[in-house]
């Protein structure tokens, strides 16, 4: 069963990829004979065809819906027009590229620019709304005043339209995207579909068009397809469309261009699934999963808190009946409780080898590298021990000759002689066993206290050269 599914999602996929290469095959051909003069024109890939009633708000940066298109696929939306410079800049990009967008007009510019709105529209340009005098928050005017201003704005464009009172398609967009509830029923009720964006290029801020550009290009790509929404209002957009649109065909991405049906004209046929922007797919174990029930707790009565002030001493108490008597050690000092876990059971492996098996002799090898660095590294120490012994060596006080040691001796007797001190022989000795001292080796004398920090006989050992 489940391998029967995951063909018919295989054969589903390789359905719509070879209808999506045969479309855009055609389209391509279409747009060679839609956009003469412009070869490499980015075009207008398809119309998609959308009843308001049946989606009354769209578009992912404020609602669960948006425009079921493809991915790669971008509809153009241009807000606050026409104000006839910059406006009509950006409908001669368009027409370069033979790209089709939505405008949603508002009323006051109609009103001052009526050539403008008639300029959309014959352009082939679908023209939308945008209230009377794009109030700066719309969220918060009181319903009647959001009402008028949704009216006025529609009647402002018809009236600039001069088709014969025929008002323009039903698509509406609220000032700044600052929505409400009675907004988006007052426009439902009036058949309206209230568009919101997928993205944005921020190019109503004071940024550069290339910021603008650059903004469009991460957004789109993070989004993969949807509604943008520009101003061409705004030189910084006039300046920045030019690279979008190239970017755009560069990158493969198609534009459709985006009608209301009509009694002729029904809407282009979609799954409801293709109005969300990233649809669950049925690959997707979760999108298949039944949704977590609701818990809620019929009783919240609190338990009763556990007696603190009886709890230590009453376990030591139980613990000493099952485990044997408290301890008392020295003195009937209570010693620490015993835990009260039972000692771990001694486990014998009855099929356990008495006998570790023996190593093989790789395990003791070293690698040849390792072995000549250790060598290395023990021939180096001994080359460093012997030069500290040999500095050392030539350090010492060279060895007394024959003459000097008399003359030492000598010395030291008359030295004696001279002393002062009263206990008879004593210096007499020192001098004597000093100048014994001097014939052997050239030991420090320590003759009183004022030498005794001295190096003694430990730390003069220490300087001697080592064997070898
Ligand atoms: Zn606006």
């Amino acid at each position: 069963m489940a391998g029967n599914v995951w063909v018919g999602v295989r054969t589903r996929r390789w359905a719509a990829m070879v209808l999506a290469v045969a479309a855009g095959a055609a389209s391509e051909a279409a747009l060679a004979a839609d956009c003469p003069g412009h070869p490499d024109a980015l075009g207008t890939s398809r119309t998609l065809v959308v009843d308001p009633k049946e989606h009354p708000l769209i578009g992912t940066m404020q609602y669960r819906e948006t425009l079921p298109l493809e991915d790669g696929e971008v509809v153009l939306t241009f807000d606050d027009g026409p104000l006839p410079r910059n406006s009509n800049q950006i409908l001669d990009i368009l027409a370069s590229q033979c790209v089709k967008a939505t405008f949603f007009l508002v009323g006051r510019q109609a009103q001052a620019n009526p050539e403008g709105v008639r300029k959309v529209r014959d352009a082939g340009h679908t023209v939308a709304t945008h209230t009377q005098n794009h109030p700066s928050s719309m969220h918060r005017l009181p319903i009647d005043r959001a009402k008028q201003e949704i009216d006025d704005g529609i009647a402002s464009v018809t009236a600039a339209l001069g088709d014969d009172g025929a008002a323009p398609p039903p698509f509406f967009r609220i000032p700044g995207l600052a929505r409400n509830d009675g907004i988006e029923e007052y426009a439902a009720a009036k058949g309206l579909q209230v568009w919101s964006a997928d993205f944005l290029a921020d190019d109503w801020r004071h940024v550069s068009s290339a910021r603008v550009y650059d903004l469009a290009m991460q957004r789109l790509t993070a989004n993969g397809k949807g509604i943008l929404l520009l101003h061409d209002i705004q030189p910084r957009t006039v300046a920045a469309l030019p690279r979008i649109l190239q970017e755009l065909k560069k990158r493969g991405y198609r534009i459709v261009h985006v009608v209301a049906a009509t009694a002729e004209q029904p809407a282009t046929p979609s799954e409801p699934q293709q109005w969300q922007l990233h649809p669950p797919s049925e690959n997707v174990a979760t999108s298949r999963w039944p949704k977590l029930p609701n818990f809620v707790f019929a009783e919240t009565e609190m338990l009763a808190a556990p007696q603190l002030t009886e709890s230590w001493w009453n376990d030591s108490a139980i613990l000493a009946q099952s485990f044997g008597r408290a301890r008392r050690g020295g003195r009937n000092v209570p010693l620490p409780r015993e835990a009260p876990w039972p000692g771990q059971p001694e486990i014998t492996l009855a099929s356990a080898d008495p006998t570790l098996p023996v190593p093989a002799p790789g395990v003791f090898e070293v690698a040849e590298g390792l072995r000549r660095a250790m060598q290395d590294f023990s021939s180096a120490a001994r080359r460093a021990e012997q030069a500290a012994a040999i500095k050392a060596e030539a350090e010492r006080p060279a060895k007394p000759t024959r003459a000097e040691a008399r003359q030492t001796r000598r010395a030291a007797v008359a030295s004696a002689s001279r002393g002062k001190r009263t206990v008879a022989g004593r210096p007499v000795q020192q001098a004597r066993s000093a100048a014994r001292a001097g014939r052997t080796a050239a030991k420090p004398v320590i003759s009183d206290k004022k030498n005794a920090r001295r190096p003694g006989r430990h730390q003069e050992a220490l300087l001697q050269p080592a064997p070898g």
